[in-house]
């Protein structure tokens, strides 16, 4: 099963990616995570942390690498969630053609709505455990005292409003793409975990 979670900032990507990704034994591939673990390495460019701080995409040659070499190992071998990852339409193309020369192609794309407010509240409130990579919220999902937790420096309110518009541009043709190509499940993002859990399953089995 080779599929991609396409949603705005706060959408849920994460949390779902998480449940799923267990549930099926493939991995989550995130672009975020991965540029955030280069960043921490101090292996990003200082021109691309400048433009992740900002809320802002970083090229899409950069992505597709990361994709390219990621989607290679074993692991990936028999599936694979990508979330955060196409977010362009060269994006989606580079990643046709990559599947499509190893005889591959995606299952299904999955598209989680969520109205901008509920976004806001969200991503801002988010806090990850640096340890495990378990996703909280302050409000709806409170982490438990132990965890160590870590507050993504692109989950401040001014800078989630930019990469909530920079998704509404950028991606505006990514669901058409999609939705041509007869990939594209829209999912209602409201509701408990739980709920979208069961939304998100319900999406993929009617698009096997
Ligand atoms: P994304 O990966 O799309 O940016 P996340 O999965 O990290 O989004 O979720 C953003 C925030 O919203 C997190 O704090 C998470 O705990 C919370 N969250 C995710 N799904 C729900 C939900 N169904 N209801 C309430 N809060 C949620
Ligand atoms: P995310 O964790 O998906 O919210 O991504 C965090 C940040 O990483 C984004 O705001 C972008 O700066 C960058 N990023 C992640 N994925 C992509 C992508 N597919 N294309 C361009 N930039 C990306």
């Amino acid at each position: 099963m080779r599929l991609v979670f396409v949603g705005p900032p706060g959408a849920g990507k994460g949390t779902q990616a998480k449940v799923i990704t267990e549930k099926w034994k493939i991995p989550q591939i995130s672009t975020g995570d991965m540029l955030r673990e280069a960043k921490k390495n101090g292996k990003l460019a200082p021109e691309l942390v400048e433009k992740m701080g900002k809320g802002g995409l970083v090229p899409d040659e950069v992505v597709i690498d990361l994709i390219k070499q990621r989607t290679e190992l074993p692991d990936a071998a028999n599936g694979f969630l990508l979330d955060g990852f196409p977010r362009t339409v060269p994006q989606a193309e580079a990643l046709n053609d990559l599947l499509a020369s190893r005889g591959q192609k995606l299952n299904v794309v999955v598209a989680l709505d969520v109205a901008k407010e509920l976004l806001m509240e969200r991503a801002c409130l988010r806090r990850t455990d640096k340890r495990t990579g378990q996703i909280y919220h302050l409000k709806y999902n409170p982490p438990p005292p132990e965890a160590d937790l870590e507050h993504r420096a692109d989950d401040q309110e001014e800078t989630v409003r930019n990469r909530v518009d920079v998704y509404e541009k950028m991606t505006a043709d990514l669901l058409p793409f999609y939705e041509k190509a007869g990939l594209l499940r829209r999912v209602d993002g409201v509701g408990d975990v739980k709920e979208v859990t069961a939304r998100v399953l319900s999406a993929i089995e009617q698009s096997k």
